[in-house]
């Protein structure tokens, strides 16, 4: 009898012959995440067994939140020329200084100045570059947008509700240091403490309006949050009959995911909600923030397997950083291994105009240009959306979707229909454009030449 003929010709080595060559090992990085006592390697931490590092208790007490501290944990590890930069660097910084050792384990303390993480935690007085003139402090109007201190209601459908303002770590790149962290020399803050009656003032807010579907839970990070403030939270919305979706929003699994693992109060508070609000058919998910494929160990892997297991969706945004993951291949690794951990990654934002960070910005040019290289890498489900949330309080718009994008100015501007009038505009770092337009720049009236004309070519796109 005559076999059925299939499209698979057997070759000599006896292997199947598809129409592609195996791609080479080395394009599947990002399976291979770190792994072992690698913590060890830090002075401090040589005698650090596996039990004690993935308690959430040791790692929050041995946070790194001061220079002295950074000096103490690392010895003779990093250079003292680093060091001094970096204690400059601190004086000078907006936002507060916080580092787990889980953090501080994954810095290559041999190539500081470039590793990725270290850039996003831990600023250099050598590396700074001056604001952006059309920068300021809440660049995302979240405070003009609160009908109740903490709240803010933007987008018709759906709402961010701020519980607290404090972090297990301090980014740089904070969008709320406004908010975020203790006053530094340089910014005295907007606090937005946990407290019972702004809270229920929130609640209140939310279940007078019908229209509101989806409410964020942000901060600061609700893994500050205790686990009965989890439970408070979470079961205050669910009971409002409109809300159907609800995110808690959470850096944690990127910068200690071992809370995940051994803070079972916490992870039970969040998985009650999570089924709670599956049994009345409404969402609940975690949203949280890597930026850099080497922020996905053995012990994130550990930590979404858990959270998988439990069944509780993750998905990801990543703020796109310049020397951090502004190269495709880079961001395309990030990706993939989000993936291999069961993380969707959402959004990768344009970097929002931050004080003190503009050595992180980078152009909108860059986010095309890596959103056009990462799509067809992987599932597009896990492929995140490029957005830019634009001063101003227009909400994320998706990258490409600007009305006029002058790459001389570095101006892109944009608009949203559906969530407020007008235009939108998001500016590149003055450092990264042409010398005469550097030059333009820091003359005030040539700065309002260029806003002008860049808001009149978008115009015609409007009619
Ligand atoms: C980002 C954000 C949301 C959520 O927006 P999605 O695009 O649905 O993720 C809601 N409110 C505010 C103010 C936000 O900034
Ligand atoms: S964890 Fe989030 S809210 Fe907290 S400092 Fe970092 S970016 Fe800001």
């Amino acid at each position: 009898m005559e076999t059925a003929k299939i499209n698979l010709t057997v070759v000599s080595d006896g292997k199947p012959n598809a129409l592609k060559p195996p791609v080479d090992e080395s394009t599947l990085a990002h399976k291979h995440v770190v792994r072992g006592p690698f913590w060890q390697k830090i002075p401090a931490y040589a005698a650090v067994t596996e039990t004690e590092f993935l308690d959430h208790k040791w790692q929050a007490k041995h946070t790194i939140t001061n220079v002295a501290k950074l000096m103490a944990a690392l010895g003779s590890f990093a250079s003292p020329e680093f060091l001094e930069d970096a204690r400059r660097g601190f004086e000078k910084a907006p936002m507060s200084v916080r580092v787990s050792p889980y953090l501080l384990s994954l810095i290559d303390w041999a190539n500081p100045y470039t590793d990725p993480l270290r850039r996003q935690f831990i600023p250099v007085a050598s590396r700074l570059l001056p604001d952006h003139p059309k920068l300021g402090l809440d660049s995302l109007h979240e405070r003009a947008d609160m009908p109740v201190e903490g709240l803010t209601h933007r987008y018709v459908d759906k709402a961010l509700f701020l519980a607290l303002d404090t972090c297990p770590v301090y980014c740089r790149f904070c969008t709320r240091s406004y908010a975020v962290g203790i006053d530094t020399d340089e910014v005295e803050k907007f606090h937005l403490k946990v407290n019972a009656e702004r809270w229920q003032r929130a609640f209140t807010y939310v279940s007078s309006r019908n229209e509101l579907e989806d409410i964020v839970i942000s901060g600061g990070d609700a893994y500050q949050l205790r686990a009965e403030q989890i439970a408070e939270i979470g079961e205050a919305l669910l009971a409002i009959p409109h809300v159907k979706r609800m995110r808690f929003a959470t850096k944690g699994p990127a910068v200690m995911p071992q809370k995940i693992l051994t803070d079972e109060p916490w992870c039970d508070a969040l998985t009650r909600v999570v089924e709670n609000g599956r049994k009345q058919h409404k969402e609940v998910v975690l949203h949280t923030h890597f930026n850099h494929p080497n922020e996905i160990t053995g012990i994130t892997e550990a930590a979404m397997n858990k959270l998988f297991e439990r069944g509780i969706t993750v998905r990801n945004q990543s703020v796109l950083q310049r020397g951090v993951n502004d190269d495709k291949d880079v961001m395309k690794l990030l990706i993939k291994r989000l993936g291999h951990v069961n993380v969707h990654p959402y959004y990768v934002y344009q970097h929002d105009l931050v004080q003190g960070v503009e050595d992180l910005r980078t152009t909108v040019q860059t986010a095309l240009d890596i959103e056009k290289y990462v799509r067809g890498s992987t599932a597009g489900f896990n492929t995140p959306t490029f957005v830019v949330d634009a001063p101003g309080g227009g909400g994320k718009r998706d990258a490409h979707s600007y009305e006029h994008y002058d790459r001389n100015s570095g101006i892109s501007v944009y608009t949203a229909p559906s969530v407020k009038k007008g235009f939108f505009l998001y500016f590149d770092p003055v450092d990264t454009l042409p010398v005469d337009y550097q030059r333009r720049w820091a003359d005030p009236k040539e700065q309002q030449a260029m806003v002008d004309d860049a808001i009149n070519q978008a115009q015609p796109q409007q009619r």
